[in-house]
This record gives C-alpha cells, sequence and structure tokens, in this order.
C-alpha cells in the first residue's frame, strides 16, 4: 500500500503534500483524494488476474468525479454504471463503450436507448420487465443488447442492513429459480443476446467467504446455462469488497480474493468481471474541514466543523464510523477530551463522529476524516443550502483542483 496519507515532520500530508497548504489554497470542507491510492488499488485487482480474461469494471456510483474515471480509464478499467448520468460521466472521461456494464433496478427506456447507441458491453438486467423493455427498445433500434441477469445467490452478509443487497427479501435481481426461466426466455428473444450472468451480494463485506459462496451459486448457473446452449460468456461476480474504516478492522486484500475467484473458474471457458467501487477509492480519500466553534452543554462537549451532513452523509446514514486525524500529529502526553463532532446543519443527525476522544483542538484548527473516498462526495447535497464542497486530487507534492468549490450563484442556477 503506498502511503496515502501520513504524517511528515509533524504534520499531517497527501502523499507528500501538506493539507494545511491544501486547506490554504482550496478552502474548507474539501475531499483530498491521493492517485497513488487509487492507481495501486485498482492494479491489485487487475494484475492478479494475471492472463485470466478479465475485466475490473470500476463502480462509478462510489465516487464519479470525471477526473479519477480519467485516471481509471487510462489503468485500462472498465466501469459499472447505475444510470444515464453516470454512462455520461464515463464516456466524458474517455471510458471505452465496450468495457461499460449497466446496472440498476430502474433503467428508463431513454437510459436504454442512450446505452444502446453507445454500444455498452452488457446490461445487467433485474426484472423481467427490464428484459421486456430491452428487448423492444433493443429492436426497434435494430441493435442487439448483451444481457445478464442479475441474479439474487441468496446469501447472507454480514454488513449494515442498508448496504446488503443479496437477499430475496432486496429489491435487487431475481431469484435463481426465475432466472432459469427468464434466461430460456431471453435466449429467444430478437434483440436480445444471454451473454453472461451476474450478481452482486452487498458492500463493505471484510470476509470472502459470503461472496465466494455468491461465486459457487452463479458459477454453477453458468455452467447450466451453457449446457443447455446459451451464448454465456460472461461471469460477473459484482463488487463488495470491504475496507478498514478503524484501527484494527481486518484489510481485505483483492489480490488475495482474486487468487480464489480463479481457482474456482480455471477451466470454466468464463471471462470474470469484478466491480469493485469502496476498495478502489475508500482509501484515496479524506474530508478536511476546519473548527468553527467548541462548546459544553453540561459534561458533553461538542466540536462544530464547517463539514457537515450534506458533505459526508456516511455517519448519518450508516453509523458509519471515519478515524480522525488531526493535522497537526498529536503526541503521547497531549491531553484529551471526549467529544461528538458535528457540523453546522440543523438536523440533531448532523454528525460525523460520535464520542471519540481526540486531542484538544481549537477554533481554526484542522482535522481531517479518513476512508471517505467511496461514497462520500458523490452523496453531497445542498442541504441548509450549503455549496457543496471542492475535490483536489493529489500527485506527490502537486496537488490539483478537480472539483470547484460551489459558488452561491451556483445553488440558485436551476431556479426561477
Ligand atoms: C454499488 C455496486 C457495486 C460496488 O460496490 P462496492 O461495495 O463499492 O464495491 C458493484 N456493483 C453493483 C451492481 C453495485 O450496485
Amino acid at each position: 500500500m503506498p502511503h496515502g496519507f501520513q504524517y511528515l515532520r509533524g504534520r499531517l500530508h497527501a502523499e507528500s503534500a501538506p493539507l494545511e497548504k491544501i486547506a490554504h489554497r482550496f478552502g474548507t470542507p474539501c475531499y483530498v483524494y491521493s492517485r497513488a491510492v487509487i492507481e495501486h488499488n485498482f492494479k491489485r485487482f487487475d494484475q492478479a488476474f494475471g492472463r485470466y480474461p478479465h475485466m475490473v469494471c470500476y463502480a462509478v456510483k462510489a465516487c464519479s468525479n470525471l477526473s479519477i474515471l480519467r485516471l481509471l480509464a487510462r489503468q485500462g478499467a472498465g466501469f459499472d454504471i447505475v444510470s444515464g448520468g453516470e454512462l455520461y460521466r464515463v464516456l466524458k472521461a474517455g471510458g471505452k463503450p465496450a468495457q461499460i456494464v449497466f446496472s440498476g433496478v430502474g433503467k428508463t427506456a431513454e437510459e436504454i436507448d442512450t446505452a444502446l447507441h453507445s454500444g455498452i458491453l452488457k446490461f445487467n438486467v433485474e426484472s423481467e420487465g427490464e428484459l421486456d423493455i430491452l428487448a423492444q427498445r433493443a429492436a426497434r433500434l435494430k441493435k442487439r443488447a448483451r444481457v445478464a441477469l442479475r441474479v439474487n445467490p441468496d446469501v447472507a452478509t454480514e454488513t449494515h442492513p442498508y448496504i446488503s443487497t443479496g437477499l430475496h427479501e432486496h429489491k435487487f435481481g431475481v431469484e435463481m429459480k426465475v432466472a432459469e426461466r427468464l434466461y430460456h426466455k431471453a435466449a429467444s428473444m430478437k434483440g436480445i443476446e444471454a451473454a453472461g450472468v451476474s450478481c452482486h451480494i452487498g458492500s463493505q463485506l471484510l470476509d470472502f467467504a459470503p461472496l465466494l459462496e455468491a461465486l459457487d451459486r452463479l458459477l454453477a448457473l453458468a455452467l447450466r446455462l451453457k449446457e443447455a446452449g446459451l451464448p454465456i460468456r460472461y461471469l460477473d461476480i459484482g463488487g463488495g469488497l470491504g475496507v478498514p474504516y478503524r484501527s484494527g478492522d481486518q484489510r481485505p486484500d483483492p489480490a488475495a480474493y482474486v487468487k480464489h475467484i480463479l481457482a474456482k473458474v480455471e477451466g470454466a471457458g468464463l471471462e470474470v468481471i469484478v466491480e469493485p467501487g469502496r476498495s478502489i477509492v475508500a482509501e484515496s480519500g479524506v474530508l478536511l474541514t476546519r473548527v468553527i466553534y467548541r462548546k459544553t452543554n453540561g459534561s458533553k462537549h461538542f466540536v462544530i466543523v464547517d463539514g457537515a451532513m450534506n458533505d459526508l452523509i456516511r455517519p448519518a446514514l450508516y453509523q458509519a464510523y471515519h478515524r480522525i486525524l488531526p493535522i497537526k500529529q498529536v503526541n503521547e502526553r497531549e491531553a484529551t477530551i471526549t467529544a461528538d463532532l458535528v457540523g453546522p446543519v440543523c438536523e440533531t443527525g448532523d454528525f460525523l463522529a460520535k464520542g471519540r476522544s481526540i486531542p484538544v483542538v481549537e477554533p481554526g484548527d484542522l482535522l481531517a476524516f479518513a476512508t471517505a473516498g467511496a461514497y462520500g462526495s458523490v452523496l453531497g447535497s445542498n442541504y441548509n443550502a450549503r455549496p457543496r464542497a471542492a475535490e483536489v486530487l493529489v500527485e506527490g507534492s502537486r496537488a490539483k483542483l478537480i472539483r470547484k468549490r460551489e459558488t452561491l450563484a451556483d445553488l440558485i442556477r436551476n431556479e426561477t
């Protein structure tokens, strides 16, 4: 793992760029990403496959900044998209249509048409209704749509209920039993090529076991379908690999995961597709904030920072934990307080961290919230009429603005 964020001469740096300087130049709150970490994580997946036919399709929804998509496209990444908007972004960033897979439960006819015109690799279809619409649109446009049904392998995962997707009670995918019937229907449809199988069972999985169990079930399905004469070529096992948010969490190694995958698929004659999002970008980013005030209510300490739930909603939405990195390195004997770190938004749910022991900070001090590269900036909103944060990409000692902080004029641009 390259050093994305580390203390040099007592100050926190992104690669070799001091975060103090970045805050001074671009303001706070601000997302800061390390290019080396993103490239390293992508390569861990990609290189582990060696010569085995594969495609690493980065899940765009984890962090969709154009510059980040562009640097992944240059590394040879494919992309997993879930909307016409993400397709637009990927194409703008130089992603190749032949390396795009389109997932999602609610693709509209308009989005399907655009994707067919662009010539994407395949659609991961999530219902019979979608299959029917896709066949209609493809026939009308005289195109052939390569299809994988997203099946629900009914594997339980130990993750937060909001990011678990692989059980029959979730809205995603179709049941295995239903899938076999739908595949035979798909095979007979003009305009449809039953080209693969797919699944995605959840996110932030720190253990390979459920992923590999889903793979077993998916592989068995693919082999049955192949035997029945369907032109199945792609085995798409989705994303879901987790990252350590707390110190002490395990760090599942993508290369080790891929080794397990290869051991199972060797000889099956299928191209493997993975769709990692979080495991590529989470550890590449921090949310950099500045302390505005400190206050106490009774015995309770609050540190009020200029970043809020509209910038990073994960703590409020998933009870997510982000480590706090003070910009000035803490020495052992320093006094600490136990505090909630909250933002300026008018909601009790507006917190970035609760009950944390941190060094005594003063207004003006900088704090970084770690592991914020995935599902951070993309979930940003303008709630409380707060302009969205800037985004900065660091390469070595160079810091580049990759998304300007929104202005007040941006806030009302589309309103009358
Ligand atoms: C969200 C999503 C992913 C990426 O999941 P991560 O946990 O971020 O790796 C991959 N595939 C699909 C279909 C998704 O919805």
